[in-house]
């Protein structure tokens, strides 16, 4: 065996330098045990180095999954909720226990600076620590009775089997927001991260393992995503379907749950409006969208995509955000002082790469950036374009990529016109301090959230969500149990 005691397979690989390198897992976690065989490649965008290979699973492994989850239903809801909470409360003890070896994992699949990979750790901790809480307090209801011999209650049970499928932009958020809430309800959970990054998921199966997390309750499987999906969403014993990822496949996934009529979860893609007013605070508007536009080297679904900045502060803006932008180091992410990573594959390089020509055809001009970075591989320069228009590519498809393009508008029912103008209604921002278009404004922005002078508004304790085709449902806060239970009215007669 390897370091990292993997395979034989994939004795060869390793992650340099994890405190614990039993973390590093290459097989799936299917009802409290390792399975499967090595097989589809897992590589470090930064380097194009292979990381590990894990288990392709398909129809059939998903289906064993699926009952191994079944099974454990029977038991894990009928536990009273403190017992099982007491499990999901180790599991986030041990989640931050291992912060920097998850951290580590995490960049090393995905990409991501080092301090942004920690700091998703703990705000992914926070989900299972919040929910480990929430989940003791599924309160149900009585209503006055319309009847003197009768009284009314209604009751929350956990739904049943939730399959959760999620992205590779936050390897582990995605998760722990989804599958914490579910299992501190009594739900049981087949989980399938991305193929990018599943070494994260599969970490975070190894410490609900060692939390005592009865088998079952979480499996964790990767593959080949058509058959998984087609497999969770079809199936009668699973109960809801939760996803995180494009509009895409969130589409497809609903129209497959259609045939066994599942509760569907839904937080899809998005395409930000970010608006500076002349009346902003512009040093905060320029730290707030350097946060919102360019963490995780905007491969974010709440990433201001369009920036429009009033005419009288457009220039002043675009100075300030440009010096901070080319300011940025880009590199790999284990590396001291970066803040810039690679992009995820070449798929989303060629992207931002369309999206940048596509503005320059257009007569966008570029401050800074606009093309592929020295280093090679995946990484793009971060780019700050002027003089963009509505018909550029970037109005109707996500970037995706880091790549802020600065738009003049003149009033402010011109900028919420063009702020609304979009099939997506996910996150929005603006900059201002007169009171009154705080709240006209914060009114009007078709988007479930809002960034009113800030740029970063993800916390466990608040409803993160969608509107229009950006999904349905919402995750995190207390609302986040809501769609994990059942409702029930039980009538008492007779009394
Ligand atoms: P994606 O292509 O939709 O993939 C997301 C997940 O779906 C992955 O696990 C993927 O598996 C799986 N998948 C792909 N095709 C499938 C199919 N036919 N059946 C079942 N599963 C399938 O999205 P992505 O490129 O990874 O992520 C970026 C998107 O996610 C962006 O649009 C972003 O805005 C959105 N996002 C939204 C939120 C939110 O909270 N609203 C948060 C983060 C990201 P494989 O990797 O194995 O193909």
């Amino acid at each position: 065996m390897s370091v990292n005691e993997l395979s034989p397979d994939n004795d060869q690989a390793a992650i340099p330098n994890l405190k614990d390198p039993s973390l590093l897992k290459d097989q799936c976690y299917v009802d409290g045990a390792w399975a499967g065989t090595p097989d589809l490649p897992v590589t470090n965008p930064a380097t194009g180095e292979l990381i590990v290979k894990v288990p392709r699973f398909g129809t059939a492994e998903t289906a064993q999954a699926i009952d191994a989850a079944h099974e454990a239903f029977a038991s894990w809801s009928q536990m009273l909720a403190a017992e099982r909470c007491k499990l999901v409360r180790r599991w986030y003890e041990l989640q931050m226990e291992h912060l920097d070896d998850l951290a580590l994992i995490m960049t090393t699949e995905q990409g991501k600076p080092l301090a942004e990979a920690k700091g998703e750790v703990a705000y992914a901790a926070g989900f299972t620590e919040f929910y480990s809480e929430e989940g003791k307090r599924a309160y149900g209801e009585t209503i006055p009775t319309h009847r003197k011999d009768a009284r009314i209650v209604v009751i929350n049970q956990p739904i049943g089997v939730v399959g959760a499928i999620t992205p590779w932009n936050f390897p582990m958020a995605m998760i722990t927001r989804k599958v914490a809430p579910a299992i501190s309800v009594g739900c049981t959970v087949v989980s399938k991260p991305a193929s990018e990054t599943p070494l994260t998921a599969l970490a975070l199966a190894e410490l609900a393992h060692r939390a005592g997390i009865p088998k079952g309750v979480f499996n964790v499987i990767v593959g080949k995503s058509s058959e998984i999906g087609k497999e969770l969403t079809t199936s009668n014993k699973v109960r809801m379907i939760t996803f995180t990822g494009s509009t895409e496949v969130g589409r497809l996934l609903m129209e497959q749950s259609a045939s066994t009529i599942k509760q569907v979860g839904m937080e899809l893609g998005g395409n930000a409006p970010l608006i500076v007013f002349d009346d902003a605070d512009l040093d905060q508007a320029v730290a707030g969208t350097m946060a919102s536009k360019f963490r995780n080297t905007g491969q974010t679904c709440v990433c201001a995509n369009r920036i429009l900045v009033q005419e009288g502060v457009y220039d002043e803006f675009a100075e300030k955000l440009t010096k901070a932008v080319a300011a940025m180091k880009v590199g790999e992410g284990i590396e001291e002082g970066v803040a810039q990573g690679p992009l995820i594959n070449q798929a989303a390089l060629e992207k931002v790469e369309a999206h940048v020509e596509n503005a320059l055809k257009g007569g966008a001009k570029v401050l800074t950036g606009g093309k592929r970075h020295e280093r090679g591989g995946t990484f793009y320069e971060p780019t700050v374009l002027t003089d963009v228009t509505t018909d550029m590519l970037f109005n109707t498809e996500e970037t995706f990529g880091p790549m802020a393009p600065l738009q003049r508008f003149k009033t402010e029912d011109e900028a919420i016109a063009i702020a609304n103008d979009s099939e997506y209604g996910l996150s929005a921002y603006f900059f201002a301090r007169d009171i009154g278009r705080i709240w006209r404004v914060g009114e009007a922005l078709e988007a479930g959230i809002i960034g009113i002078n800030e740029g970063v508004i993800s916390t466990p304790i608040a409803p993160f969500g969608g509107m229009k085709q950006s999904g349905i449902g919402r995750e995190g806060s207390h609302h986040g149990i809501e769609e994990f239970l059942e409702m029930k009215y039980m009538l008492m007669g007779g009394l």
